[in-house]
């Protein structure tokens, strides 16, 4: 069965701020076009879903951390531009804002590489710029684990926030013109970026605290900090940080089960064992979790409630989309995989947004932050004669 597509949503630049696709592929050893039952996105339905450009996680598990966290990055964003050069028929890596919107003119899926967990770069300023070398245009500071310089929403609080050198590297990030990730870190954390930042930042796969208490949620007042900082807040679409009753059930069951951290999109946190993660087995333990929960659900509805409110606090011009695709086990109804996507823009239109509000949510935002970010590097000396 096809969805109907709105007008807008064919015309528009949309772009998902966080798709964990590289991750399956990486842990079912297949490729973007091939068959996975287990796919929220493939190149199929990311095709169906209308999106122009697609942010790929080169996403670090914390149990990588001190223990070749980088190489995993290094290896994931190979696999990135591997699958992009497979399929250069329909797909395309992107490393700048005028990519984005060429992919859009020649009706390519753009991919961007993102990295999560700053724990990726080891401490080290030379790694980061390495992997902005490699292609990744932005980085969370942190996963669920917080890191020798930078406190997560989902662990225990080591710094109050931000390091001194957790600022240097936030400025490395300003320099280098590479968006700063605000997603997972903890509410001091956030607020260090900000006032460190000299660029608008991004929340990449965050939704509202106010409608869901998930603590890897923004406030209403990070919500009004971003808005000042000009940056977006890139809606999450999975259930446990849309439904308030869904988090509810996971945050209890979490705790019953003295999971060691209840922050759930991926990393049921395996800390303290010596032996390297089971990438395969990590996350099927954790799906399997999540089923005996009976895998709560949020609604469509739900995730456009996200969206309104997120506008109504922050401004309309700081939302925007962050699927959180591959990452998580449980979507909303009617937004089960990417394919659904322009149901999500049906229903914000049927609700009462404007076609150019809704422009400027699937993408429109996010384009403009990235176009100042990329504005405000500082221009690197060319080493040619
Ligand atoms: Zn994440």
């Amino acid at each position: 069965m096809s969805i109907s597509v709105p007008d807008v949503h064919r015309r528009a630049i949309i772009v998902d701020g966080h798709c964990d696709t590289p991750y399956r592929l990486f842990r079912h050893n297949v490729h973007l076009d091939e068959h996975d039952p287990e796919a929220q996105a493939d190149l199929k339905t990311l095709q169906e879903s209308g999106i122009t450009a697609s942010f790929f996680a080169a996403y670090v598990p914390p149990p990588y951390a001190n223990r070749g966290a980088a190489n995993l990055a290094r290896k994931l964003i190979a696999l990135i531009h591997d699958e992009a050069r497979r399929r250069a028929d329909a797909v395309t890596l992107c490393t700048d804002s005028a990519g984005i919107r060429a992919a859009k003119r020649d009706g390519k899926l753009a991919l961007m590489i993102g990295v999560e967990g700053g724990h990726a770069i080891e401490d080290s300023l030379d790694i980061l710029r390495e992997l902005y070398e490699r292609g990744a245009r932005y980085m969370t500071l942190t996963h669920v684990n917080t890191n020798n310089w930078c406190d997560s929403s989902g662990d225990a609080e080591r710094h109050g926030g931000l390091t001194a050198f957790g600022r240097d590297v936030v400025r490395a990030m300003n320099d280098l013109g590479m968006i700063v990730d605000v997603s997972h870190i903890s509410d001091k954390a956030f607020a260090h970026v900000v006032e460190t930042s000299r660029t608008p930042v991004v929340a990449t796969h965050s939704s509202c605290r106010a409608l869901c208490r998930h603590p890897r949620n923004m406030t209403d007042d990070m919500l009004r900090a971003l808005a000042r900082n000009g940056g977006v807040c890139m809606i999450n679409f999975f259930s446990a940080f849309i439904s308030d009753s869904v988090a509810e059930v996971i945050m209890h069951a979490a705790k019953r089960d003295r999971m060691e951290r209840p922050d759930m999109d991926r990393g049921t946190g395996t800390g303290g064992t010596e032996e390297m993660p089971d990438d395969r087995s990590d996350w099927d333990a954790f799906l399997k979790w999540f089923e005996s929960l009976g895998s709560p659900a949020a609604t469509l509805d739900q995730v456009a409630d996200h969206v309104f409110h997120a506008a109504e606090v922050a401004g309309i011009d700081h939302v925007g989309i962050g699927s959180d695709f591959d990452g998580v086990p449980a979507l909303p109804a009617g937004l089960t995989d990417a394919s659904k996507l322009p149901a999500l823009t049906a229903r914000l239109l049927e609700r009462g947004m404007s076609e150019p509000d809704v422009e400027k949510v699937l993408g429109g935002n996010f384009m403009r932050v990235f176009e100042q970010v990329e504005r405000a590097a500082l221009s690197r000396p060319t080493t040619a004669g």
